[in-house]
């Protein structure tokens, strides 16, 4: 059966949903074998079918053990990417996943917040360098003038600069459906949401938006 030239290449106006697969973090679905290739194959749907195209990976996409190029999955296909065997479920539920699960990009955030981590860690050890203006105190008069602008300085920079890196995380570190902020505060890091949700296996968004993510 002809593959239908829907291609996005060369019928721009029509986009059929894909779902890619590889060894690489970026796709959608993420398989971490070597003889799976970092952008292996991807899945697009047309329609009610759904049909899997190779990527030209190293060591091919076989479906009941022909290396196939492009081809319309059935559900009770053997699908396989160099060693591993992947289902057709797993392949396909991606299409259809719940709407409100933000299981994905809930997980952005944990990348999120160890940056703002390391970020406010970083200006914390910076202070150090305030110590140097509180030495100039030692020197009289002028010294000790010139020492306390210099750390006031210093610290209303650090203030700024904290301001900033917070203001930017209310938009950052929100979530992921409605956008409102999680608080800034250590219970409400990541890893405190995770175990919060760890108990119903599921975490929900406290603003009542509806979007959820599973653990
Ligand atoms: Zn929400």
């Amino acid at each position: 059966m002809p593959f239908p030239s829907i291609h996005p290449m060369t019928a721009p106006n029509v986009k059929p949903p894909v779902v890619t697969v590889g060894r690489s973090k970026n796709n959608h679905i993420v398989i971490p074998t070597l003889s799976v290739s970092e952008q292996h194959a991807q899945v697009m749907r047309l329609g009610d079918e759904f049909w899997l195209e190779d990527n030209n990976s190293s060591n091919g996409t076989f479906v009941n053990e022909f290396r196939i190029t492009r081809r319309r999955l059935q559900p009770d296909d053997q699908i396989r990417m160099g060693n591993q065997l992947i289902t057709y479920r797993r392949l396909t539920k991606a299409f259809t996943r719940n709407p409100d699960d933000y299981t994905k990009e809930f997980a952005e955030l944990e990348h999120i917040w160890n940056e703002y981590e390391s970020l406010k860690e970083g200006l914390e050890s910076r202070s150090l360098l305030d110590q140097g203006a509180d030495l100039l105190m030692g020197v009289p008069v002028v010294g000790m003038a010139l020492g306390r602008l210099m750390g006031a300085e210093r610290m209303a920079q650090k203030r700024r600069t904290l301001a900033e890196i917070d203001a930017k995380m209310t938009t950052l570190y929100a979530c992921p459906k409605c956008g409102t902020p999680f608080p800034l505060t250590r219970d409400s890091s990541f890893q405190m949401l995770l175990q919060r949700s760890v108990n119903q296996k599921q975490g929900r968004c406290l603003a009542g938006c509806g979007a959820i993510w599973t653990v």
